[in-house]
């Protein structure tokens, strides 16, 4: 008997799940990929900041995973749209969800929807070449801004800081879309405002991405000397805290640099949280308040206030995961509730909704690198092989079924040949101007290169 598992999302959890699963041989399986995008590793090409190569090279262990016998990649196929959840749970022996969090988090301030005002999430997916980006709009408000402020401290902020605020020379070596390196470049951006609500000592970023801002070639980092000035509580939090600590330092020694007259500045403004948003129809400016931390290490407001002006605010304060229809969904905590990665009917509930397993951002909220989703991935996986051993198995007839459903509605999934020649078509795309890949930005520029 072979275990008929389909895995919705082919981003590193769902890959990390099907890894685990065809690493094992105590139960045979049959692994289908589907991902609503015409191409795989979700957060690894639409997430990972196109500069960080490093990070990004884990898509070379991923597509091994991939080309293993017992796994079918089929994208291009919307669950919920193309097919439900019910049809699924009917068709295979296990399903498991990773499709992430794709929405952004919001900041709860007025102004919050004028034009200028962006999601992390959407600048990130336009700088990625993510096909459902808002390129234009995006497009028009980079291009013509010269102050931005930045929202939140965590990596996802660092990294769009650092897009931002990167030359040509320092990004052409990465596989972002021609036309937004081409904005890029010619970008006035001269001063970003990155925004901590909190002290230093609560930031979210790691060190080494941090460390990174103070490196960049046109760029001067200023840092304000009164945000070192730790409080108690901070000063207590340090102490245990090794990140925290060599965060500290390194934005302790920003504040001892001199301005060398680049053309960019980056400003590190801890302690300081917007109030609103400024602007007739766009933003113009953001007013923010001075807070301090309580004896909880939340911020509160010192009534000290000021107004930065800006152009451009992106709003970088997390993911939010978003529901798909016939699965439960924990509003409050944006994620599919579940138990050991077995899908429960309701939150708090106890009650296990057979074949239906969830993994990754989806399972536990928008935390962690992308290793982290490896080990959730080994978890859930173990709890299929050992249900596997229990269940019946499903009445359907697995991949094939769902791919003879699949043409009966006219849909055709883009396999794993058909992403090799993607990628193919963008390494040929990059050559063209001396590039090593440049992204194909458009669903319909990856259905036609995947023919
Ligand atoms: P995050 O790490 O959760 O950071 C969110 C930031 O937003 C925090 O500084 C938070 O401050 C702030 N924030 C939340 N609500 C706010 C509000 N209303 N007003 C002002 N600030 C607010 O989220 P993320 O940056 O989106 O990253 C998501 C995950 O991906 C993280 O685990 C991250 O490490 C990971 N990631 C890793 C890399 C990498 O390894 N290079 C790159 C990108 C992302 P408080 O702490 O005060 O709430």
């Amino acid at each position: 008997m072979v275990w008929r598992v389909a895995i919705v999302g082919a981003g590193p959890s769902g890959l990390y799940a099907a890894d685990a699963l065809t690493s094992q041989s105590d139960v045979p399986v049959e692994v289908t990929v589907l991902d609503r995008l015409p191409v795989p590793f979700g957060l690894v090409r639409y997430g990972v900041a196109p500069d960080h190569l490093s990070i990004r090279s884990v898509r070379g262990t991923l597509t091994k995973v991939l080309e293993r016998p017992q796994v079918t990649f089929l994208g291009d196929v919307e669950v919920g749209k193309d097919v439900s959840v019910s049809q699924l749970s009917e068709l295979f022996d296990a399903v498991i969800y990773t499709f992430g969090a794709a929405r952004d988090r919001a900041l709860g301030v007025p102004g919050e929807e004028l034009a200028g005002s962006v999601a992390a999430t959407d600048l990130v997916n336009w700088y990625c070449g993510h096909p459902d980006a808002p390129s234009a709009e995006v497009e028009a408000e980079v291009a013509s801004a010269r102050q931005v402020v930045v929202v939140g401290v965590g990596n996802v902020a660092v990294d769009v800081v650092r897009v931002l605020a990167k030359t040509n020379a320092e990004l052409d070596h990465t596989d972002i879309p021609q036309h937004v390196l081409d904005v890029l470049a010619a970008s006035n951006i001269e001063d970003i405002y990155l925004l901590g609500r909190r002290g230093p000592v609560q930031a979210a970023f790691t060190t080494k991405e941090l460390r990174e801002l103070g490196e960049l070639a046109e760029v001067d980092v200023v840092a304000n000397p009164a945000d070192l000035v730790l409080d108690p509580v901070s000063q207590a939090a340090l102490a245990d805290d090794r990140v925290a600590t060599r965060n500290v330092e390194v934005v302790r020694e920003w504040t001892t640099r001199m301005l060398s007259g680049k053309p960019r500045r980056i400003h590190m403004r801890f302690l300081t949280r917007p109030i609103r948003l400024i602007g007739e129809g766009h933003v113009s400016a953001v007013e923010v308040e001075r807070t301090k931390i309580d004896e909880n290490g939340a911020a509160v407001g010192t009534g000290e206030f000021e107004t930065i002006p800006a152009q451009l605010v992106v709003r970088s304060v997390g993911y939010r995961g978003v529901g798909l229809p016939g699965l439960p969904f924990d509003e409050r905590r944006a994620v599919i509730p579940s138990i050991e990665g077995r899908v429960v009917d309701a939150v708090d509930s106890t009650q296990i909704r057979p074949r239906e397993y969830v993994s990754g951002w989806i399972r536990r909220g928008p935390s962690g690198i992308i290793g982290t989703n490896k080990k959730d991935a080994t978890a859930t996986v173990a709890s299929v092989l050992a249900d596997s051993a229990t269940l019946a198995p499903a009445a359907g007839g697995g991949r094939l079924a769902l791919q003879a459903l699949l043409a009966d509605r006219g849909i055709a999934p883009i396999d794993f040949a058909g992403w090799e020649r993607i990628d193919a078509a963008e390494i040929a795309l990059g050559a063209e101007r001396g590039r090593d890949r440049t992204t194909l930005h458009t669903r319909e520029g990856l259905r036609v290169a995947a023919l």
